[in-house]
């Protein structure tokens, strides 16, 4: 499985900074180690980071698996963060927290891939006629997340509660975490 922390309202010229920020702590922790093993190329979204000595002890609390599985990749730039979604799940909408019925995702999406090629897209909510950008929105079970930051734990063991926490405090930013199987 994976799950990817993913920074929240991220300007696109702020993800670099807190992607070297955030990776950083995660080498001083001991979660991971400093040399990626891969970069980003047609296979990987970004670096691949090898797990570290902590890995296990600081990430999970299930220790059957926690120190023999998983890396990390670091993703920056405006990437669609997802996975299968849940049936029917709906966008909420950040200002009214309404879940958008109907044609609430097809609205959106169809704002994602111009958001995705110049970083501008507004969606007007349907319940509340308010305005917000692509990357504001949330989804009911997080199926998905538009944002410029990503940190994914690929083969990871569960990611502990309050791990999440623990590297949002870092960032400085809010995150929600995207999680599926592989
Ligand atoms: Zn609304």
């Amino acid at each position: 499985m994976f799950e990817t922390v993913v920074g929240l309202d991220v300007p696109d010229e702020e993800a670099g900074r807190l992607a070297q920020r955030g990776l950083s702590w995660l080498v001083a922790e001991g979660i991971v180690l400093p040399e990626s093993s891969y970069d980003a190329d047609g296979t990987y979204e970004g670096p691949v980071y090898p797990r570290g000595p902590a890995w296990g002890a600081r990430i999970t609390d299930d220790l059957r698996y926690g120190d023999t599985y998983g890396d990390l990749m670091v993703v920056t730039g405006r990437t669609v963060f997802h996975v299968p979604p849940e049936e029917n799940e709906r966008p909420v909408c950040p200002r009214c927290s309404t879940a958008v019925e109907g044609t609430g995702s097809e609205g959106l999406f169809a704002v994602v891939e111009a958001w995705m090629a110049t970083g501008v897209g507004d969606v007007r909510c349907a319940a509340c006629g308010g305005v917000s950008r692509v990357p504001e929105w949330r989804w009911e079970h997080d199926s998905f997340a538009f944002s410029s930051l990503g940190f994914t734990f690929w083969n990871a063991p569960p990611l502990r509660a309050g791990f999440r926490e623990e590297l949002s405090r870092v960032l400085d930013i809010p995150t929600c975490v995207v999680r599926g199987k592989l």
